[in-house]
């Protein structure tokens, strides 16, 4: 099930002399049944020579990634990387990890994160190399360096997060040996830039079992260092001093905001999800020193949301989302207890903007607690006030086609 285009170009490096391969996450997802669009190929050519090998034969070509030996193109409508042989591992003595080139295939998979990831299909011939059993490991449902995991995380700490980050996509497990290490390292990964680590964190919370993925990262110590407002939430004490779990609680709330998504993973929503609440913890600390009054955590969490989306370095608009929802996520608390006015509903309305569609997904996710008959009222005060912007809505829909024009002009326009 190789793509025609992999083994054309496969043809053509052979004809130059060199070598070509399918490799990492398109071998893996090809054995999984998994529909992925990328092509992930490798080669000993030097990049110079792999734009040298395709500029005529691709239909564009990116070198935007050169320095790191990587040749993009497009050839019809399908995307491919080239990226040359890397040697095992980074010269210790340079701070900056400096691209090292390889020359043969069995090296660049031993530098691969896991064993699942570190399969090849040569080309054009479709020979299968898989030196450290990353298909067992595939039907084991495993996650696995393909050496020792301490030098694996050595040279690249962000493989910890890439392990949690795949648990979540392909709801894997990881290796005891490889988790033991994740643990004993965590802290490694602050060496690693926020934009990596933020990439993998937002693959994680997109994926299949968030939820999992989460839990590695908290239960490792990793949680505490790239996303410390979630381990935070353990043992948290809810406002009426029962014990709650707020952690477990928020992990609840994500599980039922994903429930609602309806087209593919809405990331806003999702970090909404897990950073509702996070301002707890901080809010009762200041209560204690008699400043804030409970009722404005979610205040002080739309502020912490913001600082650390801006620290883990999300796009403005996206940083604005989130911590937009996280800060009217409690407003309704008040629906229930007073009666809100037209212009209180109003407010609310024009507040949430474009998110009152995922204000009310969280909303709703938000209305679950141990105690059923309470999360069945939260519920159905909800559904009033729904009902109630939903009337609104209806009202300034008619008033806007209803005609500017007096009793008067009515009569004189009808002739009657
Ligand atoms: P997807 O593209 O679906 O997110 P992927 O497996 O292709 O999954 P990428 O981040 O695109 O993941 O990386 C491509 C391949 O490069 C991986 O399969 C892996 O073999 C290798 N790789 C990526 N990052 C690292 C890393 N930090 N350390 C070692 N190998 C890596
Ligand atoms: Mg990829």
């Amino acid at each position: 099930k190789i793509a025609p285009v992999a083994d054309e170009l496969g043809r053509l490096f052979e004809a130059k002399g060199h070598e070509l391969a399918v490799v990492g996450g398109p071998v893996r997802d090809l054995l999984l049944g998994r529909i992925g669009n990328d092509l992930d190929l490798t080669t000993d050519a030097r990049p110079e020579k792999v734009l040298e090998i395709v500029k005529d034969w691709a239909d564009a070509v990116w070198t935007i990634g050169i320095d790191f030996g990587t040749v993009g193109l497009r050839k019809g409508s399908q995307q491919i990387e080239i990226t040359t042989y890397r040697s095992e591992s980074y010269d210790p003595r340079s701070r900056k990890p400096e691209v090292m080139y390889g020359d043969t295939l069995e090296a660049d998979l031993e530098r691969r994160d896991f064993a699942v990831n570190a399969m090849a299909v040569r080309l054009p011939s479709h020979e299968f190399v898989d030196p450290y059993g990353g298909l067992a490991d595939l039907g084991a449902k495993v996650l696995r360096t393909p050496g020792p995991p301490e030098r694996s995380f050595d040279d690249d700490p962000l493989r910890m997060l890439r392990a949690a980050r795949f648990a979540s996509q392909l709801r894997f497990t990881v290796h005891p040996a490889t988790l033991a290490a994740m643990s004993a390292m965590a802290d490694r990964i602050d060496i690693v830039s926020a934009e990596r680590v933020r990439d993998e964190l937002d693959k994680l919370l997109s994926g299949a079992d968030p939820r999992e993925g989460l839990r590695l990262l908290v239960d490792t110590g990793l949680a505490a260092r790239v996303l410390p407002e979630l381990p935070k939430l353990r043992l948290e004490i809810d406002e009426h001093h029962r014990h709650k779990d707020v952690y477990e609680h928020t992990l609840t709330v994500l599980d039922q905001a994903i429930a609602q998504e309806e087209d593919g993973p809405d990331r806003v929503l999702r970090w909404a999800a897990i950073m509702h609440d996070v301002g707890k913890p901080r809010t009762r600390r200041h209560e204690q020193g008699g400043r804030v009054s409970f009722h404005h955590h979610e205040v002080v969490g739309a502020q912490m949301t913001k600082k650390r989306l801006a620290e883990l370095k999300f796009p403005k608009d996206f940083v604005t989302d989130v911590s937009r929802l996280v800060e009217l996520h409690l407003r309704f608390h008040g629906y229930g207890t007073g009666e809100w006015t037209d212009s209180a509903v109003r407010r609310y309305v024009r507040d949430a903007g474009h998110l009152l569609d995922r204000l009310h997904k969280l909303t709703r996710a938000d209305c679950t607690t141990r105690n059923k008959r309470k999360a069945a009222a939260l519920a159905r005060t909800y559904d009033h006030l729904e009902e109630r912007i939903a009337r609104l809505a209806d009202e300034e829909e008619l008033a806007k086609i209803r005609p500017e024009l007096d009793g008067n002009e009515i009569q004189q326009v009808l002739g009657v």
